[in-house]
């Protein structure tokens, strides 16, 4: 864009001077500036691709760095070397397929009946590539395409579903799972999400070269008006030095919970703990129910909602197959009615670390984990605990944290909200929604 600018800037002056000249002069000038104009640069990893002539592909099922390479006249002599030089860098053997490559030739070569490329770029993912450049000396280098990241703000009210209201504004559904996965996956159900609950959120996206849009690259801030609850998060480093990011709400408590919400995502409650609960199979007989049933589709994994150690996997009875994790001394959680367990007994595991698949072992009428907790040795609804907080932000840092997110949070204060978008027409005064 700037380029462009550049181009045109040097046409106005260049322009001016040719008027000095006589007629003759200001017309070779002016067969100059035409090629200028045509030259726009283009410029893409680093290189102007003015000065090559280049193709573009992609990696096909089959194709090696050296198939490639000797298809493009390169004989395999030089291959050979080019794969030796450039191994410290890249492993040429890493291609895969499917991921686009591009070859750049010499335009003096343009003439010869054979042509030879000097370069093959592989690009590794949208930002990363590799350049393995074999004009003269071999050399090969790794880098990143130049990225731009814009912040923006975004607001929504919800009406049935978040993703269905983010699709509605047009805006990226990877907002849902931060929101949902990141920053309120302990505080916020979102499967129960109730109309009018509202939001506003500050990201960032990201641009690749300025033009591909790459995704949300961060959220920095976010508000969640849910069942009448204010829920702010900000983003925040506790940890420069292993770069752990979480977020705090305004009091600069941890949003992360020491337990997850759900052992498994964008699931549905089908039973909740009743100790009083009736069922017609069995006469109305009161029969207790101590877990917490979540539907979902067989195989969907079942995740830890806390760390800890493994201290049952098997099979028994009614339970089917199952998982019990111990926590600490106060809890434990339990799994039921897996397809099967992906952990074993003594097994270390992590919160959101898949330890089964959901199934209909044991005494089940449909595929869905029974997910039972444990407190102090007896069953309790998880629901009805007040459950402890993730590590909270240290009282050294409590004072940065407060007047990092100052601004930040008066900036989230200032988005107002707009249950419809507004529609501006001739005869319509848009009300000034400050005011
Ligand atoms: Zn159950």
């Amino acid at each position: 864009m700037h380029l462009k600018r550049l181009v045109v800037l040097a046409i106005v002056i260049i322009t001016a001077y040719a008027c000095k000249e006589d007629n003759t002069a200001e017309i070779e000038y002016k067969k100059e500036l035409a090629e200028i104009v045509e030259e726009e640069k283009i410029l893409e990893f680093g290189f102007d691709l003015n000065h090559y002539e280049f193709k573009r592909d992609t990696i096909k099922k089959g194709d090696t760095f050296g198939v490639i390479l000797e298809r493009n006249n390169v004989g395999y002599p030089q291959i050979y070397q080019i794969a030796e030089k450039a191994k410290d860098t890249f492993d040429i053997r890493k291609l895969q397929a499917g991921k686009p490559y591009t070859l750049l030739y010499d335009k003096a070569n343009k003439e010869d009946s054979i042509q030879k490329p000097t370069t093959f770029i592989y690009q590794k993912s949208l930002e990363d590539y590799v350049v393995i450049n074999f004009k003269d000396s071999i050399q090969a280098y790794t880098s990143k395409k130049p990225i731009t990241y814009i912040e923006k703000t975004a607001t929504g009210v919800i009406e049935s579903s978040i993703s269905k209201t983010l699709e509605d504004k047009g805006l990226s559904q990877a907002l849902a799972y931060k929101m949902a996965d990141d920053i309120y996956a302990w505080t916020i159900d979102f499967r129960r999400l109730q109309k009018g609950d509202r939001f506003k959120v500050i990201y960032t996206d990201k641009y690749i070269d300025d033009t591909i849009y790459g995704g949300v690259h961060n959220v920095k801030a976010a508000y969640f008006e849910h069942n009448g609850d204010s829920l702010y998060a900000f983003e925040f480093e506790t940890d420069s030095v292993k770069g752990i990011i979480d977020y705090f709400n305004e009091d600069a408590k941890n949003l992360r919970r020491a337990f997850l919400k759900a052992p498994v995502k964008f699931s549905r409650i089908s039973s909740r703990y009743n100790l009083r609960r009736r069922i017609a199979v069995y006469g109305y007989k009161v029969r207790p129910h101590k877990g917490t049933d979540f539907a979902a589709p067989i195989n969907t994994p079942i995740m830890a909602t806390a760390n800890g150690t493994v201290t049952e996997s098997r099979r028994r009875g009614g339970n089917g197959k199952y998982v019990k994790i111990r926590h600490n001394d106060t809890y434990s959680t339990q799994y039921l009615h897996m397809s099967k367990q992906a952990v074993k007994k003594g097994q270390f595991v992590k919160q959101g670390d898949i330890i089964g698949y959901v199934g209909m072992t044991g005494n089940t009428g449909g595929p869905h984990v029974c997910y039972r907790f444990w407190k102090n040795g007896r069953q309790v609804d998880p629901f009805k605990q007040k459950l402890p907080e993730a590590k909270p932000i240290s009282d050294s840092l409590k004072v940065k944290y407060l007047e990092h997110i100052a601004p930040i949070k008066q900036r989230l204060d200032d988005i107002f909200f707009f249950e419809a978008e507004p529609i501006e027409t001739e005869n319509t005064i848009t009300q000034d929604p400050i005011l």
